[in-house]
């Protein structure tokens, strides 16, 4: 087992409403490390609508949901959050000596006096495409991520999809590849333009392909890729490949969280609204997640329940200490902490 990282408080999920959990338990002087399934900050708001203005976050009559991230991001900076991407909280055991263990799924190891779900509808999970048999080259040529580029060094990639995924790592991988191939169903992109010119550039100068068409079937052994077959516009071709990256998407599953014992109503972490407490003592549940009467999925309900979460959880983490409720506005001590004066 890897060396287990301590912190005060794990949460899981940097979406907006764990960004801002960090804020409030900062103020409190608890430190926090989060995990996050995606390769960055925001959650919903980076991961489904970067661009798209949202109208109620309170004294914002409107910010797009990138700004909000990176909004939050500043304004956590102070509290010096650690972060841990790309990764799947899978495993959450409650410790003997107090405090709880979580796994990775690629085996780090945390341990924390608090851990606090801010998972939102759970974890986006690739969309899988139609093609017979592809789970026996799953993890070993078909990925639906790219964690390390240096995997694929000197590989003859075959990328299929049309949004930004595609586009990005189509860009980011051709100078590492030793032949890339883009496969789309149609010449419309949905992914920002610059990078569609881009590749397109890339196309003209010969340094990659572009085809039109579906994968339909997959063609090698014991999971070692060969090759694809393509259905085309004009009839099937085929294109030689050792690695294949398709990216159609992502669903949202609520995936390991249904195996930590919590109790769960269809999918959702039922919690009381005084300290946002799941049905296991020390574990919270905050934002789109959990569940209440009167429950409403909005972002500020978020920036509510992880303030009364934060308070709940000094007393877990510092239980000789008292709590005292101050302003930002007047505290001299919070103001040392956000490094204002
Ligand atoms: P999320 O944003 O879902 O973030 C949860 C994070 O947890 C994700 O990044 C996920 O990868 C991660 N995660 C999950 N499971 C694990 C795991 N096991 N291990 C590691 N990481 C994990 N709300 C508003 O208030 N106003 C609006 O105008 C508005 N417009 C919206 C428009 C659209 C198109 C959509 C889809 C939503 C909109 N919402 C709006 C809703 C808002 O985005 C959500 O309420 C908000 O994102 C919830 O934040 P969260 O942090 O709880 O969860």
């Amino acid at each position: 087992m890897k060396e287990a990282i301590r912190t005060d408080v794990l949460i899981v999920g940097a979406g907006p409403v764990g960004l801002f959990a960090v804020f409030e338990l900062g103020l409190l002087d608890l430190k926090c490390h989060l995990i996050d399934i995606l390769d960055r900050p925001g959650g919903q708001c980076t991961e489904l609508y970067p661009e798209k203005p949202i109208y109620d976050i309170p004294a914002w009559p409107v910010i797009s949901g990138q700004e909000l991230v990176d909004r939050l991001m500043e304004q956590i900076r102070p509290f010096e959050p650690q972060f841990t991407f790309n990764r799947m909280v899978a495993g959450l055991e409650r410790l003997p000596e107090g405090g709880f263990r979580a796994t990775t799924d690629e085996g780090e190891v945390f341990e924390a006096k608090v851990v606090v779900i801010a998972a939102g509808g759970g974890s986006f999970q690739p969309k899988r495409p139609p093609i017979p048999g592809i789970e026996a080259y799953e993890g070993k040529s078909v990925f639906y991520a790219v964690r390390r580029m240096e995997d694929f060094r000197g590989e003859d990639l075959l990328i299929v999809g049309g949004g930004d995924s595609a586009l990005d790592w189509t860009l980011n991988l051709q100078p590492l590849a030793h032949r890339l191939t883009l496969v789309h169903r149609r010449a419309e992109f949905r992914a920002a333009p610059d990078s569609v010119n881009r590749m397109l550039a890339l196309k003209e100068a010969g340094k990659l392909d572009f085809r039109i068409g579906q994968v339909k079937a997959l063609e090698g052994e014991d999971g070692i890729l060969r090759g694809a077959v393509v259905k085309g516009p004009e009839g099937d071709f085929e294109v030689a490949c050792t690695r294949l990256l398709p990216f159609f998407g992502l669903t949202m599953k609520l995936g390991p969280i249904a195996d930590w014992g919590l109790n769960l109503d269809e999918n959702l972490i039922p919690v009381d609204t005084e300290r946002f407490e799941t049905s296991q003592p020390g574990i919270f549940a905050i934002g789109d997640i959990n569940h209440y009467p009167g429950k409403l999925k909005l972002i500020l309900s978020g920036f509510h329940e992880a303030a009364l979460m934060a308070q709940a959880a000094k007393r877990i983490v510092h239980p000789h200490e008292k709590v005292v409720f101050q302003y930002t506005t007047s505290s001299t001590s919070l103001q040392r902490k956000l490094g204002v004066t």
